[in-house]
């Protein structure tokens, strides 16, 4: 990544301290898309991490697909949303996960991921990890290959990175 572009992104991504529990420092990615050129250098970043890599793209619900989308444009390869769960008709594969009070679930459309397929799986943040890890079993669930993981941020604190090593997968992030 262009020292560049991490400082342009450092000024423009918002922290919101105490949102939306107290102690959480909300990264607020939404000026990103004030700034149509700023929008441009992400998607260029993201996209040359992963060209001639992958066969497809999973994008995380929500913000996941703000960069997810653009970037399987870029590659020219398919894109998949994966949605957490209750939004998709079926047919649909899940995966259920902890949360720290709780469990939620995550969902794909059965059949658009394609045995064998390589798969970057996006989300615009990396915190504990355990919604990647989820998106990531679901993959292999449907017979694919996880091969790459990209976030615009990953928390450091919250150790999401080692959580992904189990995976044998790239990681990439612009900001940590
Ligand atoms: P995790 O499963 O803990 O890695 O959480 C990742 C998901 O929660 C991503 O989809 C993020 O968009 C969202 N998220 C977690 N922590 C934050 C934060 N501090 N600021 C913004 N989004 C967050």
């Amino acid at each position: 990544t262009k020292p560049d572009l991490v400082q342009k992104l450092e000024k423009t991504i918002q922290n919101i301290p105490d949102f939306p529990q107290p102690g959480i420092q909300f990264k607020d990615i939404t000026p990103i898309f004030l700034d149509p050129k700023l929008y441009e250098e992400v998607i260029k970043d993201l996209a040359d991490f992963s060209r001639g890599k992958i066969d497809a793209v999973c994008g995380i619900e929500s913000r996941g697909y703000l960069f997810g989308i653009a970037i399987a444009v870029a590659l020219e390869v398919p894109f998949i949303l994966i949605r957490k769960a209750g939004k998709l008709p079926p047919p649909f594969v899940g995966e259920k996960y902890d949360l720290e009070y709780g469990t939620a679930e995550i969902e794909m459309r059965t059949g658009q991921l394609k045995p064998g397929q390589r798969v970057l799986i996006h989300d615009d943040l990396l915190a504990t990890g355990g919604t990647t890890e989820a998106a990531a079993k679901l993959i292999e669930k449907q017979g694919g290959e996880v091969a790459q993981f990209s976030f615009l941020i990953a928390l450091k604190d919250l150790h999401g990175t080692e959580r992904l090593k189990q995976f044998d997968a790239e990681v990439h992030q612009i900001l940590e």
